[in-house]
């Protein structure tokens, strides 16, 4: 569309544009256009503009109005991205249903909104949640699938059936950067493979065990999605009656289960090598994030005549008010 426009030599584009800003001329809703050595400056009023300058008309783009939620709504609302699934954590059903319409009118590249609605449950660890808003082409898919991506990796994940938390991203990125090609490692708890696709992709022959069916399935999925399929074996079931088939066997373990992880210690020392890293998940009061976990570690490993050096004490993120959610990262050895 054929718009007023300063037409000025390309270096008095700056000066200029700074002239007509002050005398509150620029035309914000249309783009600035160069040609050849030439820039085209659009303005809001033709008239207003000084003789010194020489206005023309000619087509110039029109800005794109990049519409967020926030701009829509009036104010910042709180939600987070997995994919193109978008996830509130809202009280008032009618607060989060009016953020879920702005979600989707918005340019966000969004196919569903949800919104939780139970904390995570029971083994599985999977939680309810409420659909506020789906943009009805989902082509068959539930609206809580998504793909999502993280550091480099792909997981198609549903968290209708199984456990994902986009949030702990950037400590699976610091495990997994910790491990050797030729390492065999077993995640305890899989899930969709956060930790044991990146794993395998460092060179790690990883077996993971997850009760989850769905779980398992995705994860297998993934492996393949990830050109990895070939280094992990996908075991569906209680970890603790798969351990012994691979007893002696891993240079690494995850476990990733906070709250019941020492219900596990015996299993993961079936599963230790001669020498072995655990990377040991808990949820504990901050006075004392990493003293139960230390214990439980030493009373079951050290009974099995490992000596237990704790490695790294690290606080993953706050959990609720006065916890942590921690990792004690241990070497066994024997
Ligand atoms: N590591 C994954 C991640 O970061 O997304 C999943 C972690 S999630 C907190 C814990 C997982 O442990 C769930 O997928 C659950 O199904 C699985 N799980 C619970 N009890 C289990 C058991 N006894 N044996 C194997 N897996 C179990």
């Amino acid at each position: 569309m054929e718009r007023p426009c300063v037409r000025v030599p390309r270096e008095a584009g700056e000066q200029t544009r700074q002239a007509l800003a002050a005398a509150d001329l620029v035309d914000e809703d249309h783009e600035i256009v160069v040609d050849e050595e030439v820039l085209y400056l659009p303005v809001t009023d033709p008239d207003a503009v000084g003789d010194e300058y020489d206005v023309v008309y000619r087509d110039v783009p029109a800005h794109d109005p990049q519409r967020t939620p926030a701009e829509l709504l009036g104010f910042d609302p709180s939600y987070e991205r997995l994919g193109d699934v978008v996830i509130l954590d809202e009280d008032d059903p009618d607060r989060a249903a009016e953020i879920a319409r702005a979600i989707l009118d918005s340019d966000l590249p969004v196919r569903a909104v949800i919104d939780r609605a139970s904390k995570v449950k029971g083994d599985l660890r999977v939680r309810d949640w409420t659909v506020l808003a789906t943009d009805g082409d989902r082509n068959g898919r539930p609206p809580t699938e998504t793909i999502h991506r993280e550091y480099g990796f792909e997981y198609r994940l549903d968290l209708a059936e199984v456990y994902f938390s986009p949030r702990l991203a950037t400590e699976r990125h610091r495990v997994t950067e910790e491990v050797e090609a030729g390492e065999r490692a077993v995640d305890m708890f899989a899930g969709v493979g956060p930790f044991a696709i990146p794993m395998a992709a460092r060179g790690a022959t990883v077996v993971g065990v997850d009760l989850n069916p769905a779980a398992v399935g995705f994860l297998r999925e993934n492996a393949h999605r990830n050109g990895v399929s070939d280094q992990v074996t996908a075991i569906e079931g209680d970890v603790r009656d798969v351990a012994a088939d691979y007893a002696d066997w891993a240079d690494r373990i995850v476990m990733n289960l906070p709250h019941s992880a020492d219900e596990f210690l015996d299993a993961a020392v079936t599963l230790a090598g001669d020498d072995c890293i655990l990377h040991y998940y808990d949820i504990q009061h901050e006075d004392d994030p990493f003293g139960p976990g230390e214990r439980a570690i030493r009373a079951v490993a050290e009974s099995a005549g490992y000596d237990v050096e704790v490695l790294t004490r690290h606080v993953v993120r706050s959990y609720a008010p006065h916890e942590l959610n921690v990792c004690l990262d241990v070497r066994l050895s024997q």
